[in-house]
């Protein structure tokens, strides 16, 4: 038996990337073993600590004698010096170039080392049908230029999933027990640009697939989710759609917004937001903020506190500025890390604080529960894809009328009626 192991990282079109291959490696023969002679490492770049943490990763395996494939984000310049540093012998498997597997992995076995780059488009690939959870990665790359952002470079061109492929993995996946579709991308709202189509199109063509799921729009860039705001809303109001939006904002000043280079303002967040919340008080809305960028004033960071206290998101990543090689941010230079840790601390603070507080508007209601995992106890997702941590029995793809008796900033509680 041809075994190999994937190991995956980042966010979840990695983990997209990660299912389609396996789905290659299966059709091909092998078999995804834990203690596999070949391990494919499925890398993330978007920060210096994971970067460090997966170059670690490689060190160790190449000791243990393991052959390696890097695949995703890592492998791309700026950093495959690094890899090949770590493991001359690794073969690279740029995320475009997923449908080279199975050569890749064949190299690694016959300790030939090779970059592999381009090749079939991922959306007549062969790949795994994972439920109750279907993770589809809808397009690559994205329109922007922010100064901070190495994904950009990983990624550089924009590549949509036809409308048609994105169907027939949805309708697979529905038949074979998926009860939660993540349509995902490195930035949902740039799906369909390149090839004529567009998110709203693709999203209502997902949501006439027969069947009892439920669809969560991954990251969306607020310049585009205004642009499309009307279908968006409309959308929203879709019962197999989640009620939720990840909208990246980055930051709440308008003078770093233009320093970092991205293509929306503040604003143009805050009235997403409100319209959105305007038809749906209940939208859970989650936001991205980088702590420190080397342009941040100390008023620049009181900003981005303000404006988290107006827009009281649900969940707030809070990332510290890292410096990606090969970024215009690079050559910023960096603020006191004192100064940062500071400024981290006090906005993890304010997160929770908003966080409980968004939380506790559900304590004393009924709500369903889609069961998507089990974790210490069954854990889903009400309809505006809040997290529930319910008691009681239940399994994975069953929907749970809870009552919700507790909160804490990141999570609900309920108990079955
Ligand atoms: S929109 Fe900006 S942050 Fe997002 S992937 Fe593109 S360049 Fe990076």
């Amino acid at each position: 038996m041809k075994r190999v192991f994937i190991e995956t990282y980042g966010c979840t079109l990695n983990h997209a990337d990660s299912d389609i291959m396996r789905g290659i490696l299966e059709e091909a023969g092998y078999a995804v073993f834990p203690d596999a002679p070949i391990f494919i490492l499925n890398t993330c770049a978007v920060k210096e600590t994971t970067e460090n943490k997966l170059i670690s990763r490689i060190e160790k395996l190449k000791a243990e004698g393991k052959k390696l494939v890097v695949a995703g984000c890592l492998g791309m310049e700026p950093n495959q010096k690094r890899v090949k540093k770590a493991d001359p012998d690794a073969v690279i498997v740029l995320p475009d170039a997923v449908s080279h597997i199975v050569e890749a992995v064949e190299c690694a076995e016959r300790g030939e080392s090779r970059i592999f780059s381009g090749g079939t488009l991922k959306g007549s690939l062969p790949r795994e049908y994972t439920a109750p959870i279907l993770r589809i990665g809808a397009q690559d790359g994205c329109v922007g230029n922010c100064y901070f952002c190495q994904t950009k470079i990983a990624r550089p061109k924009l590549a949509s999933i036809p409308l048609r492929e994105i169907k027939r993995w949805v309708e697979e996946g529905v038949k074979r027990g998926a009860k939660e579709i993540q349509i995902t991308g490195q930035d949902t709202g740039a799906y369909g640009i390149d090839i004529g189509s567009t998110l709203p199109e693709m999203l209502r063509e997902v949501l006439d697939v027969e069947g009892d799921f439920r669809v969560r729009l991954g990251m969306i860039n607020p310049g585009h989710a205004k642009r499309m705001l009307p279908e968006l809303l409309k959308l929203l109001g879709h019962e197999k759609f989640y009620k939720f939006l990840h909208l990246p904002v980055q930051t709440g000043s308008e003078k770093v917004r233009e320093e970092m280079n991205r293509m929306h303002s503040v604003g143009d967040f805050e009235d997403v937001v409100r319209n959105a919340r305007k038809k749906f008080p209940d939208l859970s809305v989650s936001t991205d903020i980088i702590v420190g960028y080397p342009t941040e004033s100390a008023d620049d960071f009181e900003e981005s506190k303000k404006l988290l206290e107006r827009v009281e998101p649900d969940t707030v990543n809070i990332s510290k500025f890292s410096s990606r090689r090969g970024t215009e941010a690079s050559r910023l230079g960096k603020i006191d890390t004192l100064e940062v840790k500071r400024r981290t601390v006090e906005m993890s603070g304010l997160v929770k604080k908003l966080g409980k507080k968004r939380n506790s508007r559900y304590l004393g209601r009924i709500a369903d529960v889609l069961i998507t995992e089990m974790q210490k106890t069954p854990t889903g997702r009400m309809e505006n894809y809040k997290q529930v941590c319910i008691g009681g029995d239940a399994g994975v793809g069953e929907w749970k009328k809870v009552k919700i008796v507790d909160c804490n900033h990141g999570s609900l509680f309920g108990e079955q009626v």
